[in-house]
């Protein structure tokens, strides 16, 4: 293990002062620390936030629920506010990893992370969610911008995630058997004012797919997808699945989405 300062935070303001030089917030240490570990990663410092009382707490209106950015994926599984307003968020939550990774990791780090196959960058993108950070709002459609890349700026921290409470929503995912990250996962989401498709482990960072959001916004149904043909140019491809093999899981899980919608 390199060496390097360890700090905890007590407040955001605490946290953002702190960070300085090669420096990296810490939440579950989920990611960091095996990046760090396995030498893909090297920090001057690392500043704990998990006892920063303003990032913890989940809080539901009528519109939307906000939740705080050092939730573990068990608490955002197990929260009745949650469960009411928007179970299909529940149901993500709880098929993350295994209970040792729901139990250290948070949803803070894992929108910070973006990694491609991770579950809760799709249910930003379909929800419509804001990421509050310490310096500003930036809407999801904003937030990720490619493989491990995120809209943050250095030092930047998520104080919060609020999604629009959703009139129905659904996620299907078809997991890798080991490690339970999406080879595809796809988020549906009917809003108010409109239908969103977010499909995560399917290419080379989140996205929303804008012929399925076509394709419900005319007829909200699984038989509204049976003549798409989803394209495998630009999907991944790796040991795991082929690109046709993602296109095709695409279909499938989009059809189940909407069916249990
Ligand atoms: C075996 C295994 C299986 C997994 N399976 C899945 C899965 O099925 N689906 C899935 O989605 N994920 C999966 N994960 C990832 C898991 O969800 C992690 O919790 C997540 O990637 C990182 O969260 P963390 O709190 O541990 O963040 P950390 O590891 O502490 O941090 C990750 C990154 O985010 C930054 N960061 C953390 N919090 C903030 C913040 N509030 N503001 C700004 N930056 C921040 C850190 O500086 C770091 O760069 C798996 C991980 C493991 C080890």
């Amino acid at each position: 293990m390199k060496n390097f300062n360890f700090k905890t935070a007590t407040s955001t303001k605490e946290a953002t002062k702190l960070f300085s030089g090669r420096a990296a917030f810490l939440a579950g240490g989920m990611t960091l620390l095996p990046a760090i570990k396995l030498r893909l990663a090297a920090y001057s410092d690392l500043i704990n936030i998990k006892k920063i009382k303003t990032l913890s707490g989940i809080k539901a209106s009528s519109k939307s629920l906000k939740i705080g950015s050092a939730s573990t994926h068990v608490t955002v599984a197990s929260s009745k506010e949650v469960i009411k307003s928007i179970p299909s968020l529940s149901f993500l939550a709880d098929g993350i990893g295994d209970p040792q990774v729901r139990n250290r990791g948070t949803i803070g780090g894992s929108i910070a992370n973006n990694d491609p196959a991770a579950d809760y960058p799709s249910a930003c993108l379909a929800l419509n969610a804001i990421i509050h950070t310490s310096k500003r709002k930036i809407p999801a459609d904003k937030f990720f911008k490619g493989m491990f890349e995120t809209d943050l700026k250095k030092g930047e921290l998520i104080e919060a995630i609020e999604f629009e409470i959703p009139e129905k929503s659904s996620y299907a995912k078809f997991p890798n058997p080991a490690s339970r990250y999406a080879i595809v996962g796809v988020y549906i989401a009917k809003l108010k004012k409109e239908v969103r498709v977010a499909i995560t482990g399917a290419s080379s960072s989140v996205y929303r797919s804008k012929e399925l959001e076509a394709a419900l916004t005319n007829n909200f149904s699984a038989s509204a997808i049976n003549n798409i043909n989803i394209s495998s140019a630009d999907l991944n491809s790796d040991i795991h699945a082929s690109e046709d093999y993602r296109a095709h899981l695409i279909k499938v899980m989009a059809q189940k989405a909407v069916s249990n919608c």
